[in-house]
């Protein structure tokens, strides 16, 4: 929203609003996935293991590098929050603020899923989508957001004045703290902003504020992924269910998501090699 819309404007000010909008990081300038490659392991992939994640909880899965993960609608529209670690150093994590940057405002096929500085590497690449026709709608919204935080008891307490347990942060804590068999205090500083998955989001073009609105995923669809490292992932069921109208409750319906891993023949990728950590020196202009 305007920020002092009783402040006179300069003379000016048409010229200093004309200049040309320039994209931070052009397409074409980050290393590209190899996605023939991809594509063709995608063929003949085996599935070697399988998570149901509750409704309004969370549960943590391992994707190894050089597999495939898929995370899947059942039973009925569903909105995920995904985070993702190095499985051998969580303090390596998915950095959805340079991921928005790098990319845009909403992931797709093609796109990958960046680690935290100073690793800055992918961490995951997108590799089919079945929401991929969605687009942008005429709202200006699109899926699988890298915009929202991920709904928290904080917030909610904030808003609300209330305690509500179930919330994507307290269900992906529970998670990792489960997984990694360590209290919920340890677990939480390790969870991070998310990838919104199915979610369907974007900016008011009026006041530019942050609205969701229901998702179009259904049972069957799904988002797929390759391990570009070992990865840890933990996925909640966000208790918004389609985000189509509140979160932080219990009120809306929630519906069950599944995550798949699958195997791949290593025949297949020819050529790929995990990436390495960021080249950067780290001497920061000192030594
Ligand atoms: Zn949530």
């Amino acid at each position: 929203m305007p920020k002092m819309p009783s402040m006179p404007a300069p003379a000016d000010a048409d010229e200093r609003r004309g200049k040309p909008a320039v994209v931070v990081y052009p397409n074409g300038t980050l290393p590209p996935a190899d996605m023939p490659m991809l594509e063709a392991a995608r063929d003949g992939m085996t599935k070697i293991d399988e998570v149901i994640v509750p409704p309004r909880d969370a549960r943590a899965f391992k994707a190894p590098k050089g597999h495939f993960f898929r995370i899947v609608s059942v039973e009925g529209a569903q909105v995920g929050d995904l985070n993702l670690w190095n499985v051998d150093d969580l303090s390596e994590r998915f950095f959805s603020g340079k991921t928005r940057a790098l990319h845009a405002t909403h992931v797709g096929v093609g796109d990958r899923l960046w680690s935290t500085l100073p690793t800055l590497r992918p961490m995951a690449t997108i590799t089919h989508d079945t929401l991929g026709w969605y687009g942008w709608d005429a709202d200006g919204a699109g899926v699988h957001d890298v915009i929202g935080t991920r709904c928290d008891p904080y917030t909610n307490r904030l808003l609300n004045g209330d305690d509500y347990h179930h919330c994507c942060h307290s269900n992906l804590t529970r998670a990792l703290a489960s997984a990694r068999n360590i209290s919920v205090r340890e677990a939480e500083p390790h969870v991070h902003d998310v990838l919104n998955v199915f979610m369907c989001t974007g900016f008011s073009q009026d006041t530019h504020q942050y609205f969701m609105k229901a998702s179009p995923v259904r049972p069957g669809d799904f988002i797929e992924f390759f391990s570009e490292i070992d990865l840890l992932g933990a996925l909640s069921a966000c208790p918004g269910g389609d985000c189509g109208a509140t979160h932080s409750s219990d009120t809306s319906a929630c519906y069950p998501l599944k995550v798949e891993v699958f195997r791949p023949d290593p025949a297949s990728l020819k050529g790929w090699v995990s990436p390495a950590v960021n080249a950067y020196p780290r001497t920061h202009g000192l030594g």
